[in-house]
């Protein structure tokens, strides 16, 4: 029934001294932490389980001698050991069949709350990766009191709450009815449990944790996007008999005057003139990583405003598969030139060039009348437009009362 698994994860073997287990521990520890390997969180806490049980001589025996699934169903008596499903999956449900049932429930620790934490990065490091330093103060367990908050046995009972770390109040609502209101005993702060000043820890006054600055190194992949999450298993705040939560790194892109992503393409407007337009262009283009792109676009093939070309390969590269990558799209503005950039000379050799003006007839007879084209100015149209409103209102009128009542005389 025995088994080795531990002693695997750890790359010992089941005859190993306590020394030699600390070592590949420690060894594995610095390898797998999530730190440096964010990835690897679970198998950093399949190390730590291993090194949990095969460091502690009662748990080590009891393993020895019944297996995992003794450790699972509490066949040893050591405090704050109760596994997790973590575990139960990390070593596949069939390892443990049976034993899951029951009291596994209540025996589980509960979970500390998740630290989340925006980090603004640029496209450029998107598009290029890069490893960034985030500078974050934690809660971690007081060391000189080992958490516990003073000396031993120096915590009681709450006299606020009598131990259950609830306060209940009354609130009330009328006459002959009130409102039953429960919070968090401010005394014990919901633990049910006080330490009297002169016996509380000097280091962390009785808190049992103490603030900590930690420097966390978020690598940020190729091809990463707005919103995605960097997760730091087990790095959130510390408690006492509580596993911590993870601190979840969530990304933002900040604004990149160039560039715009759409998935994995880049989208980018460019301004070209009218020459440019007609005659063909060169382009020079500063990409991400900084790497100069020369787009030529030969005379005769006309760009019109609002054309958008695309060039294959330009864009984000995918995220964990960077050497593949989308594509960028440049969508075209052209600006004309200025009133009277030439003569009206030159103006008739230009319009030798371009194609020829469509044929146009004068009217004949009176029936016409000749009026000027005016520069557009928003502030006039406004006041212009609410007397063509009134001018709509009473057509709208007509027709109400016009075609409407023909239609009724037909029927
Ligand atoms: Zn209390
Ligand atoms: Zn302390």
């Amino acid at each position: 029934m025995a088994d080795t698994k531990l002693y695997d994860v750890l790359g010992v073997s089941k005859n190993a001294s306590d020394l030699e287990i600390k070592k590949a521990y420690r060894k594995l520890a610095k390898e797998f932490h999530p730190d440096k390997n964010p990835e690897a969180g679970d198998k950093f806490k399949e190390i730590s389980f291993a090194y949990e049980v095969l460091s502690d001589s009662k748990k080590r025996s009891v393993y020895d001698k019944f297996g995992l699934k003794a450790m699972q169903e509490g066949g040893h008596d050591g405090p704050g050991f109760a596994p997790d499903d973590f575990f139960s999956h990390l070593f596949g449900g069939g390892l443990f069949g049976m034993g899951m049932g029951g009291g596994m429930g209540a025996r589980r620790q509960h979970r500390g709350e998740d630290t989340v934490h925006p980090l603004k990065i640029s496209l450029e490091e998107m598009y290029n990766g890069k490893t960034a330093k985030l500078q974050l103060s934690k809660n971690v367990i007081c060391a000189a009191c080992d958490g516990k908050g003073g000396r031993s046995g120096a915590s009681h009972t709450c006299r606020t709450c009598r131990g259950c770390g609830v306060k209940i109040s009354y609130r009330q609502l009328g006459p002959g009815m009130s409102q039953q209101l429960q919070s968090r005993c401010p005394d014990c702060r919901g633990e049910g449990k006080v330490i009297n000043e002169k016996d509380r820890c000097s280091l962390c006054h009785g808190k049992k944790v103490v603030n900590e600055t930690k420097i966390l190194d978020v690598h940020i992949d190729k091809g990463m996007r707005e919103g995605q999450k960097i997760y730091f298993r087990g790095e959130g705040d510390q408690q006492p008999e509580v596993e911590p939560g993870d601190v979840i790194i969530v990304l933002h892109q900040k604004h990149h005057d160039k560039f715009q992503r759409s998935g994995d393409d880049l989208v980018m407007t460019h301004t070209i003139t009218l020459t440019e337009a007609l005659c063909g262009f060169c382009m020079g283009l500063k990409h991400l990583d900084g790497r100069e792109l020369l787009i030529k676009h030969p005379p005769g093939q006309v760009v019109k405003p609002g054309d958008i070309k695309g060039i294959e390969g330009e864009g984000m590269p995918h995220y964990r598969n960077p050497f593949e990558k989308g594509n960028l799209y440049i969508k075209f503005d052209v600006t004309f030139p200025e009133n009277h950039f030439t003569n009206e000379i030159k103006l008739k050799e230009l319009e030798q060039l371009l194609p020829p003006r469509p044929t146009f007839e004068m009217p004949k007879g009176d029936n016409f009348e000749e009026v000027d084209l005016h520069e557009y100015d928003p502030n006039e149209r406004t006041a212009g437009m609410s007397g063509r409103q009134e001018a709509y209102a009473s057509d709208d009128d007509e027709h109400a009362g016009g075609p409407g009542g023909i239609q009724c005389s037909h029927q």
